[in-house]
């Protein structure tokens, strides 16, 4: 039986519209629900300046007592719902996901969602890095089918600085090699360039991942939370840096992978691969943004930038039924009209601070 979805005094039916013969739940903007990213810890083993500054004005930054986590069964339930609904991609975030105990138990669950689902659901993960030299093979082997590794320099002193820590480069480094080793991937490798303060390292990532396979994606620095002091002089562009390695190595763009592909895609004249660009500041993509954000504590959120999001967690723990999971869950997705980043400029003109939720915390 087909589930409804009762919003106030309207009954909707859970699959708007019907592509390729699959329901596809669409959002106010008409945006199709198809990606779900899980903060399973706020913990994090780095202090990167823009994400989790290890002072914020003057307190430490605080997280979560254990109790207050999704569990794994939680997560899990949460998910099967999600991919119920068209969700066809998860990604595991944080924090740093690595952090959270048996990790891979949680990876094996989430990959068997494929066979109930009868439909391949790739399961993600975003990660520093520098955990994974020694568990690369164990998170190929419970399914895990994608990985993002996060790396903004490869110079000791500049890493050192922006992750506030005293591990080394070579450790990330020896990460991704082992993640290469063990057969995962694609391997992509996100970078945040912050002008003064690591511009100097587009080059050497660059030429450091040519030929290897591996998609570097320079990432504009955004205006998440509120403890990281953003300001946008301090945004190098995507136009910038695609102008910036073309004067070294010779760039064309390249056709997208996927409608709603979030990275624009250059490639290397000279077939050494590819790079990647998110402009999530200077040209905004929220017409195709088809995410939710779970946060560590199982509150769902529509957009990055979001000031309050759903509790499912209690809902959760009130022993409610799968059929009114759903129906919450579609609820909160089809009210959905979130597109912050096309209106930066119209809110930040706004008088006093906008409460923002902290990148760690709801999953970058
Ligand atoms: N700890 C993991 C990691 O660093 O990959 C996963 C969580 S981290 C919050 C996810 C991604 O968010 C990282 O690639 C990080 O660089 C990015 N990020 C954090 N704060 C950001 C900001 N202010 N602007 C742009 N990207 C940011
Ligand atoms: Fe930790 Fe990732 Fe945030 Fe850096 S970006 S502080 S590694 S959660
Ligand atoms: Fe999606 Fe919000 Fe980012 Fe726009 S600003 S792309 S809606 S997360």
């Amino acid at each position: 039986m087909e589930d409804v979805v009762v919003l106030g005094r309207e009954t909707i039916s859970a699959g708007r519209y019907s592509h390729a013969g699959e329901n596809v739940l669409t959002d106010a903007l008409s945006r199709p629900l198809r990606d779900l990213r899980i903060s399973v810890t706020d913990r994090c083993n780095l202090r990167c300046s823009y994400c989790m500054p290890r002072d914020v004005y003057g307190k430490k930054f605080s997280f979560l007592p254990m109790n207050e986590l999704l569990s794994f069964e939680e997560i899990h339930r949460l998910s099967r719902l999600f991919v119920g609904l068209g969700v066809r991609k998860i990604r595991l975030t944080g924090g740093e996901p690595m952090l959270r105990h048996r990790l891979e138990r949680l990876i094996e669950k989430l990959a068997l969602l494929e066979e109930s689902a009868g439909r391949p659901i790739e399961i993600a993960m975003t990660t520093n890095g520098t955990l994974l030299a020694s568990r690369a093979q164990a998170l190929k082997d419970a399914g895990l089918s994608r990985l993002t590794v996060s790396l903004d320099a490869l110079s000791e002193t500049t890493f050192r600085r922006m992750t506030d820590s005293e591990i080394s480069v070579g450790q990330v480094l020896e990460g991704i090699a082992a993640a290469q080793a063990a057969g995962l991937a694609p391997i992509k490798v996100n970078t945040v360039i912050r002008r003064g303060i690591n511009e100097d390292e587009i080059i050497p990532l660059v030429s450091y991942f040519r030929n290897t396979g591996i998609i570097l994606r320079v990432v504009e620095f955004m205006d998440v939370g509120t403890t990281n002091h953003w300001k946008l002089d301090e945004v190098v562009s995507s136009r910038e840096i695609v102008a910036r390695v073309d004067e070294v190595y010779s760039l064309a763009p390249f056709a997208a992978n996927y409608q709603g592909e979030v990275a624009r895609r250059w490639r290397f004249v000279d077939g050494a691969g590819e790079i990647g660009t998110i402009s999530s500041v200077t040209q905004p993509f929220c017409g195709e943004c088809t995410r939710l954000r779970l946060s560590t504590d199982g509150k769902l959120y529509g957009c990055l930038f979001a000031a309050n999001g759903e509790d499912l967690r209690a809902t959760l723990r009130e022993s409610a039924s799968d059929l009114a999971l759903r129906q919450r869950i579609s609820g909160i997705w089809l009210k959905r009209e979130d597109r912050y980043s096309e209106l930066r400029d119209a809110l930040s003109s706004d008088k006093g601070e906008r409460r923002k939720i902290e990148m760690s915390y709801i999953g970058g």
